[in-house]
C-alpha cells in the first residue's frame, strides 16, 4: 500500500464520544491507548457488518473484539476489555452506525397483542457511566478479597463452559439407565464445582489479611478448597450483585391495547443487536 492514500480525507469519523465505564482500569497494559473519558466510536464498515453475522465468529466471540477493534481505535485487545465495558462499546457503536432507537419487540401476555417499543440507546449508556464495580468482598473480620471484572475473553469462556454443561445435564436427564444417568449428573456438577472455582480465582486478584496480603493463586486455590461453604457463599453473591448491578435495567413499557404494565429485557445479543 502506498504511504499516501489521496481517499484518506474520506475514511470515516468518529461519529460520537463516549467515557468508559471502566474509566480505564483493569486494562492490562497496551490494551487501551488514549483517554478512557474521551473514545471515539466510528461507525460499521461494510466488512464489520457481515462480521457481526457470522454466526461461528459470534458464538466464539471474535466478531465482537474485532469491530470493536475497528470501531474503537483506542482498543487495541478487544479480549482483554474488562466486561464492564464490553455492553457500551457495543451500545455506542450501534448508536454510531445505526442511530440512538432500538426497537425491541414484546407479545403481551395478556392480550396477546404485539407491541414494538422504541428505546434510546443514548439513555442506556447513561445507565452504565453511573454504576460502579465494587472491588472488595469482606469476607470476615479478618479477611478482605480484592476483585476484579473478568475480561471479555474470560467472560465469552465461563459463558461458553456454562453452555456447554447445561446440554450435557439436559442430554443425561434424558438417559434411560438410572445408574448411568446418576453417574453423568455427579460429573457434571464436579464439573460445575471446578468452572466455578476458576471463576473464583480468576475473579480474586488479592486476598487481605492482618498479616499479608496473598496474591499467589495456587495459595488462594488451597484456601478455597479448604473454607466453609458460607465463604463460597458470600463470594458467589458479590460476584452475581455486580454482575446484576452491570446488567441492562428493565424497561417499564405499557401494551398499546390494554394497558397492562410490562418489565423488558432488552438483550444486546449481537446476533439481533445488529441484524
Ligand atoms: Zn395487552
Amino acid at each position: 500500500m502506498s504511504q499516501f492514500n489521496p481517499l484518506q480525507k474520506y475514511f470515516r469519523q468518529p461519529k460520537i464520544f463516549i467515557g468508559l465505564p471502566s474509566k480505564g482500569l483493569y486494562y492490562e497494559p497496551g490494551a487501551l491507548q488514549g483517554d478512557y473519558n474521551n473514545v471515539p466510536v466510528f461507525a460499521m464498515t461494510g466488512m464489520d457488518e457481515i462480521l457481526m453475522k457470522t454466526p461461528d465468529a459470534l458464538f466464539s466471540g471474535e466478531s465482537v473484539t474485532k469491530v470493536i477493534e475497528s470501531c474503537c481505535p483506542y482498543i487495541k485487545k478487544g479480549t482483554k476489555i474488562p466486561s464492564l465495558d464490553v455492553d457500551a462499546l457495543i451500545i455506542a457503536i450501534r448508536i454510531a452506525t445505526y442511530g440512538d432507537k432500538l426497537t425491541v419487540g414484546h407479545t403481551c401476555e395478556e392480550c396477546n397483542t404485539e407491541n414494538e417499543f422504541e428505546m434510546s440507546l443514548g439513555s442506556l449508556l447513561e445507565h452504565f457511566s453511573n454504576i460502579s464495580f465494587v472491588n472488595t468482598v469482606p469476607i470476615n473480620e479478618s479477611l478482605t478479597l480484592k476483585i476484579r471484572p473478568l475480561s471479555y475473553e474470560e467472560m465469552t469462556y465461563f459463558s461458553l463452559e456454562n453452555f456447554k454443561l447445561q446440554k450435557t445435564l439436559y442430554q443425561a436427564a434424558n438417559l434411560e439407565d438410572e445408574n448411568k444417568k446418576q453417574e453423568q449428573i455427579d460429573a457434571i456438577y464436579n464439573n460445575l464445582a471446578d468452572i466455578q472455582l476458576q471463576l473464583f480465582l480468576t475473579s480474586i486478584e488479592e486476598v487481605q489479611t492482618p498479616d499479608q496480603p496473598v496474591k499467589d493463586k495456587a495459595t488462594i486455590e488451597e484456601w478455597l478448597r479448604n473454607t466453609d461453604r458460607d465463604v463460597y457463599a458470600i463470594i458467589k453473591a458479590k460476584l452475581e450483585e455486580n454482575k446484576d448491578s452491570w446488567g441492562i435495567p428493565k424497561q417499564a413499557v405499557k401494551c398499546s391495547n390494554c394497558g397492562a404494565d410490562h418489565s423488558l429485557t432488552v438483550t444486546l445479543d449481537q446476533s439481533n443487536f445488529f441484524a
